[in-house]
């Protein structure tokens, strides 16, 4: 499909509904019918199997008119992580139930991943779930859950055979989080917030048609999860001096007392490396628009993580006693992070998590040297062995 093509369809989907007119979510679920929420996708799941570079031909035509998004941020772990997956090893069912709602924005969704003894070491995790008739029963704890009070689902991986190697045994659900059995907990962070939570799951019944994938096959599916989520979160910014350098550099500009020689040559430094990340984002876009997520959405990842906790520390050292000034201790449960909404104090506290969401700096490298540099990998003597006889 060409690019005139594909404006002249967001016209004229535009001239029958009128953004100013129609409601926000019958306007969102409109546009999903119409092929317009994600165009690579296929037709009968929100998209037209048109390139995924032509997307923000979509949103910029969309923008331009005033109408309303469906709020990418409050969504990030459905848009980035739960709608790849479910389109990549969902039945047309489970695609027809839960693809719009979630990208409509009218389900929230949440990752239930990491346990207390199994975060990097994924394939460790202890959660279990138990085949009853037509149901699962889950029982576990997971931990570092973005987003669990506010989502009504979440992709979930659970232990389903413990007889098997650690990788072998797992299974991945679409897991209701209003279910009897589910109880979230929240986890104040270092900035004081509750972005996060601890999730007890006590005898949970998941129908075996909320199941993704074939059983024992959780491990495969949750890989094409986390390269999407590393993609996701490293592969943001679109704009020169988007972000937390644009923050800094504004600050620059208007504060000529603040400048020192050394901090010029360091923010200039970071002002190269923070566009050159931002083009290697954009080159991976380009990337992904012609085939699936590969180790370049790790290297992105990486780069955002070491980036911002460089630019929040620079932001510090030029601000002084003012930097160390902190805006709000409140416990607040948000919606989303912005990095930019607050103070430098904020921003500092905040990118400490950066380099451990969504994958750590350290695993992140491990990956990065063994598929991309080839170099031998890490010893994996419990590969073979069944989950059960690992120490634990
Ligand atoms: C803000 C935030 C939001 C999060 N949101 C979610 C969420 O929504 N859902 C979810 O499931 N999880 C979430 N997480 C959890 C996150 O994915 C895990 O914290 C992360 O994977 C690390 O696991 P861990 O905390 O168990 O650390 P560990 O695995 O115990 O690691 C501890 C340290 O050892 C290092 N290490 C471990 N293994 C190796 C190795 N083989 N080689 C070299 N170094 C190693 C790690 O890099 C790290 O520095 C979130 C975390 C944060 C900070």
């Amino acid at each position: 499909m060409a690019t005139d093509e594909l404006r002249d369809r967001v016209r004229e989907f535009l001239s029958r509904y009128d953004p100013t007119r129609h409601d926000r979510s019958e306007f969102l679920r409109a546009r999903f019918d119409a092929g317009l929420a994600w165009v690579h996708y296929p037709p009968e799941f929100g998209g037209l199997d048109a390139p995924r570079a032509l997307q923000p031909v979509v949103d910029e035509e969309f923008a331009a008119a005033g109408a309303p998004d469906n709020d990418p941020r409050s969504n990030g772990i459905g848009l980035g992580m739960a709608a790849p997956t479910i389109l990549h090893h969902g039945s047309d069912e489970q695609r027809r139930r839960f693809l719009r709602p979630l990208w409509t924005g009218e389900e929230i969704w949440c990752q239930l991943f990491s346990e207390p003894g199994a975060g990097s070491d994924l394939a460790a995790l202890s959660t279990r779930a138990v085949r009853d008739g037509e149901d699962w029963v889950v029982d576990g704890q997971k931990v570092w859950t973005s987003m669990a009070h506010a989502a009504q689902w979440a992709i979930l991986i659970a232990r389903t055979d413990p007889e098997a190697p650690k990788h072998q045994g797992l299974t991945y659900f679409l897991c209701d989080m209003t279910a009897p059995g589910v109880e979230v907990r929240p986890l104040r962070q270092i900035t004081g917030e509750a972005e996060f939570n601890e999730v007890f799951l006590s005898g949970v019944r998941i129908p075996d048609t909320q199941r993704l994938g074939s059983v024992g096959q959780g491990w495969r599916v949750a890989m094409d999860t986390l390269m999407n989520e590393r993609v996701a979160i490293g592969g943001g910014n679109t704009t020169r001096e988007d972000g937390m350098i644009g923050v800094v550099a504004d600050t620059w500009r208007q504060r000529p007392e603040l400048r020192t020689p050394g901090l010029h040559d360091r923010l200039l430094r970071l002002w190269v490396e923070a566009e050159a990340t931002r083009l290697t984002g954009e080159r991976l876009r380009q990337q992904l628009a012609v085939g699936a997520p590969g180790p370049e959405g790790s290297a992105a990842k990486l780069a955002f993580a070491r980036l911002n906790q460089a630019i929040s520390g620079f932001e510090m050292e030029m601000l002084a006693e003012q930097g160390l000034e902190y805006d709000d201790w409140t416990l607040r449960r948000p919606e989303v992070t912005d990095m930019t909404a607050r103070g430098p104090g904020y921003r500092y506290l905040r990118a400490k998590g950066n380099s451990i969401e969504g994958g750590t700096s350290e695993i992140l490298r491990n990956i990065i040297a063994e598929r991309v540099l080839g170099l031998p990998a890490e010893s994996r003597a419990d590969k073979d062995v069944p989950w059960k006889e690992l120490p634990r």
